[in-house]
């Protein structure tokens, strides 16, 4: 992607431009796919037409969302899907199955508990916090 504040091009998952030291999603002076320059109130580039009002790369994905499925859902990692962590969503999903019928569903309980926390951890935080965290920024545990 681009840095919404200078424009030069940057790790999606990056915590500061490595150019202007910013997030990257943070402002809105240019687009992340294209690069051109945009208007802060602009919602759609006039180059490539993405959606400037998601912010990030991986949308803006709702915490409570991302909570419940945890809580309910997270014993095969699929708040971690939502939450575009294919790598530990994926983890997630083969411990609990395969290790699941390896140790009788003891893996299994293990990861629908880390699930729970996890889903319990998102709902506490406050919604600029979960942004910040796991939207923004790559938290992949916890
Ligand atoms: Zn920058
Ligand atoms: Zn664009």
């Amino acid at each position: 992607m681009y840095c919404r504040n200078c424009g030069k091009e940057v790790h999606p998952q990056a915590v500061a431009c490595p150019s202007c030291g910013v997030p990257p999603h943070l402002e809105k002076k240019f687009c992340p796919t294209c690069g051109i320059t945009t208007q802060p109130n602009q919602s759609l580039c006039t180059k490539c037409g993405v959606s400037l009002i998601s912010g990030s790369a991986a949308g803006d994905k709702g915490k409570v969302a991302a909570g419940l499925l945890g809580i309910f859902l997270g014993c095969i990692g699929i708040h971690k899907f939502y939450l575009g962590y294919n790598n530990e969503g994926l983890i997630m999903l083969l411990v609990s199955i395969i290790g699941g019928i390896v140790t009788c569903g003891v893996a299994t309980g293990v990861i629908s508990i880390i699930g729970l926390i996890e889903g319990i951890i998102y709902l506490t935080k406050s919604d600029e916090e979960f942004a910040k965290l796991y939207v923004r920024g790559h938290k992949g545990w916890f």
